[in-house]
Parts: C-alpha cells; sequence; structure tokens
C-alpha cells in the first residue's frame, strides 16, 4: 500500500533531529512529531546542560551543517585531568601529545538543540509539534502511528518509525519493549561557575568521598559544573544557601582553579542506567536515549546516540540506492547487530566506572589511585583510552 511518510520519527530532540538531518537530501518522505513546544523548550531548564563531545561527535555534527552554528557556541577541551581527592594518582590527556587540535568540545544541549531546529526549518521535512503518539498500529508492508495534535487524533502511515523519544520513550512503552534498569541512587547536581583562574580548557574529573565531580570549560573562566551525590545528600546539597553551597563545590573540587563563584542556578538530573532489551520491532527501530540512557560520568549519552543515528543512516541511504525496503525486518536485525558491541562497550565501561568510583571501601581506593598512576605512566595503553574518550574507537560512519 501507498503509504503517508517514508520515515516517522518521534522525537525531534538531539537523535532524532539528526537523523531527520541526515537523511534530508534524499527522496524519503520524512515527518518528525515532537511533543513539546518550541517555547516550552527554549525555556526549558534541562536545555542548560552542558554536554561533553567527543572529537567524532563534532566531526558528524559538521556534516550534518549544524556545527557551524554551534561551534561559536562551544568551547574546546584541550586537557583532561583525572584525579581523585586526597590521593597522589592522576591521569592527564592532552590534545597537543595527541596532535590534534582539540580532544572534544562541550556545548549546552540548548546551543546544539537550537542549531538542530534551526537547519530543520531549512529542510524538507514534515514537523508535527506539539504533537504525541497515541497509538501504533503493526502492519505487513507498514506502520500505522496515532498522533495527537491539539485537539485533534489523526493516523499517519509510513514504511518505518524511529523512536528518538528519548529516556521515558512512549514508542517503547507502546511496544511493551522491555529494559534493564539499574537505579544508581544518585543525583545530577548541574551549574556553572566562574573560576579564578582560566580553566586553560581544561575538563576536570575528580573523583571525591561523595561521588563523581566534573567541571567542564564552557569559556576562559566560565566551567560547568556536573556533580554525582546520593540522592539525599543531593537533596540536601541543592537547597543549601548560595554561599554554603560554594563552600562545600569548593571543598571539592580544590585550588586547581582558584575561587569559584557560581554563575547560574542548581539543577538535579536523578540518574539511571536504561538499556532497552530490543533495538527494533516491526519496522521499528529505537535510537539516542530511546535505546540507552547513561549515567553521565563519562559523558558519553549523546555521543553513543549520534552515533547510533549515523549508523542508521548510513545504511539507510545504502538501501534506497537499490529501491529496497527500509522497514524490512532482515535490514533492521542488520542495524542492531552493528550497533551492538558499540552499546555493549560504552554502557559496560559507563556502569563500571560509576561502580569503581562511587565505592569509597580501602581496598579499592587504593586500587584505583594506583590503577590511576599506572595509566599515566603507559603512553600505549593511555592513547587508546584517549582514542576512545575522542570518540574514534572504531570506524566512525558518516552521514553524507
Ligand atoms: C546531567 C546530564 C549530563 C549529561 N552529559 C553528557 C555529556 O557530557 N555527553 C554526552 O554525550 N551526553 C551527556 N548527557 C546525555 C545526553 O543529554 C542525552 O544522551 C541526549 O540528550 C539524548 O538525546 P535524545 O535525542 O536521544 O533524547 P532527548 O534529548 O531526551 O530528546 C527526546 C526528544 O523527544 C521528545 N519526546 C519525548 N516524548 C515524546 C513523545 N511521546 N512524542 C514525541 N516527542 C517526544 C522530547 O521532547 C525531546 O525533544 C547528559 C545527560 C544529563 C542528564
Amino acid at each position: 500500500m501507498s503509504t503517508d511518510f517514508d520515515l516517522i520519527i518521534v522525537g525531534g530532540g538531539l537523535a532524532g533531529g539528526s537523523l531527520a538531518l541526515a537523511l534530508q537530501d534524499t527522496p524519503l518522505r520524512i515527518a518528525v512529531i515532537e511533543s513539546m513546544d518550541e517555547a516550552l523548550r527554549q525555556a526549558s531548564p534541562a536545555g542548560e546542560r552542558a554536554l561533553a563531545l567527543a572529537w567524532g561527535t563534532a566531526q558528524l555534527l559538521d556534516q550534518l551543517g549544524v556545527w557551524r552554528d554551534a561551534l561559536p557556541n562551544a568551547a574546546p577541551i584541550r586537557t583532561i585531568h583525572v584525579s581523585a581527592r586526597g590521593h597522589f594518582g592522576k591521569v592527564r590527556m592532552s590534545a597537543e601529545r595527541e596532535r590534534v587540535p582539540a580532544l572534544g568540545y562541550v556545548a549546552t544541549a540548548r546551543v546544539l538543540e537550537d542549531a538542530i531546529v534551526k537547519a530543520l526549518a531549512n529542510a524538507s521535512v514534515t514537523v508535527l509539534q506539539p504533537a504525541t503518539v497515541a497509538a501504533l498500529h503493526g502492519g505487513n508492508d507498514h506502520v500505522g502511528i496515532t498522533v495527537r495534535q491539539g485537539d485533534q487524533t489523526r493516523t499517519l502511515t509510513s514504511r518505518l518509525v524511529v523512536a528518538a523519544d528519548g529516556g521515558n520513550s512512549t514508542v517503547r512503552r507502546l511496544l511493551d519493549i522491555g529494559q534493564t534498569e539499574r537505579d544508581y541512587g544518585q543525583t545530577a547536581i548541574v551549574t556553572e561557575v566562574a573560576s579564578e583562574l582560566p580553566n586553560r580548557d581544561t575538563a576536570y574529573e575528580r573523583f571525591t568521598e561523595s561521588g563523581p565531580l566534573a567541571l567542564l570549560p564552557l569559556g576562559k573562566r566560565r566551567s560547568s559544573v556536573v556533580w554525582t551525590l546520593s540522592h539525599d545528600d543531593a537533596r540536601a546539597t541543592l537547597t543549601l544557601p548560595d554561599e554554603e553551597f560554594r563552600d562545600r563545590l569548593q571543598a571539592a573540587f580544590g585550588q586547581w582553579l582558584g575561587r569559584l563563584e557560581l554563575a547560574s542556578t542548581r539543577q538535579g538530573f536523578p540518574l539511571k542506567l536504561i538499556r532497552a532489551q530490543r533495538m527494533i520491532d516491526r519496522r521499528i527501530a529505537l535510537v539516542g536515549n530511546a535505546m540507552h540512557q547513561l549515567h553521565p560520568v563519562a559523558g558519553q549519552g549523546f555521543n553513543l546516540g549520534l552515533r547510533d543515528v549515523a549508523v542508521l543512516a548510513e545504511r539507510i541511504e545504502a538501501r534506497i540506492q537499490f529501491g529496497e525496503d527500509i522497514g524490512a525486518s532482515e535490514f533492521l536485525e542488520s542495524y542492531a547487530r552493528i550497533r551492538r558491541d558499540d552499546l555493549d562497550r560504552v554502557i559496560g565501561f559507563t556502569d563500571t566506572m560509576v561502580r569503581l568510583f562511587s565505592n569509597n571501601r580501602w581496598p579499592l581506593t587504593q586500587a584505583r589511585n594506583f590503577g590511576m598512576t599506572v595509566l599515566n605512566n603507559l603512553p600505549p595503553i593511555k592513547r587508546r583510552l584517549v582514542r576512545y574518550a575522542m570518540g574514534l574507537g572504531e570506524r566512525l560512519p558518516r552521514f553524507r
């Protein structure tokens, strides 16, 4: 049967918007269904979370044509400094040593979303917003998707539906796809600080008794704070008066950047690992947080999600060149198979980091400390880790 669209993407956030842009120049008829009104998105405090973007991610965003808009508001990471409070072990990675201009970049989610929304406005993609998905109906050669927009409800048909609707994915729930979940019992406090000393484009990852603390460069003397604490501790810390919060933050971080001053309000993000038990269903594929939601300790969530998108887009493009069905089950199975190793590795690595660095029992702290010292003195292993952090651990897919 003929369908309304070839591809419907549910969720027009970082992953969904990127997928639509990646395929905008193909003959595919594409629709994006986004539940959040544009004014609400602009006002949402969640947009202020800073994302560490691997070098490979910046390359992919450049291919999508969004990086030139994001770059003026992104800061390079030229050094990564990993340390543990009260211990001597340290790991230092530098762009200079790797002979690259930057190991990665930092930008707020809003900077990237704005660049994606701007590019989408000029793309031949139908955007339904604000609109939500109420039901999915399977068919042999199409998927029916019931969409609510204002007080209207209609059913659209498509060859393929991609779920990019984030960690609380409605599509995942409608399909009854189970999920593996680990509740870390932790909340990330996100805020911004101004520092007395310039950060010299350094991203600091500091492991403290209360949890990991990252300061990511946003400007010469501006850094974004991502501070992971137990739920109880975070609740108490979030409500401290500004000066007490500042003192506590300074004590946890130390004097690497001189005196820190608060430069924005604080927000809390409860942290969980969620992995969907399946990446595909009949004529449906999952990408980004709809498939995997990670702890931010290793800064890998969007980097991983964009690789889902790039692999899927690359394969869809190859498929349409031969006029083949983009919703066929053997095609979706190959997508899920190709993504499995990267997902296993990044999710496993992030989960190990959280457990290793959220545990303060004596033998573990010693082993961790020793490990960091050894790592810093073993250039080949460190180099592999740096390439991995840069998102270059394996072949980088291409968008076009
Ligand atoms: C504190 C914190 C720090 C982080 N730091 C990093 C980092 O340093 N590096 C990194 O790579 N990642 C980081 N991440 C992870 C990163 O934010 C996510 O991986 C990324 O936002 C996922 O993008 P997404 O498009 O898959 O999902 P989302 O960004 O959640 O977007 C989903 C979109 O779908 C829409 N939507 C939801 N439900 C529906 C529906 N039913 N119908 C239609 N639309 C719907 C939403 O409005 C939204 O626009 C961090 C996350 C947090 C919380």
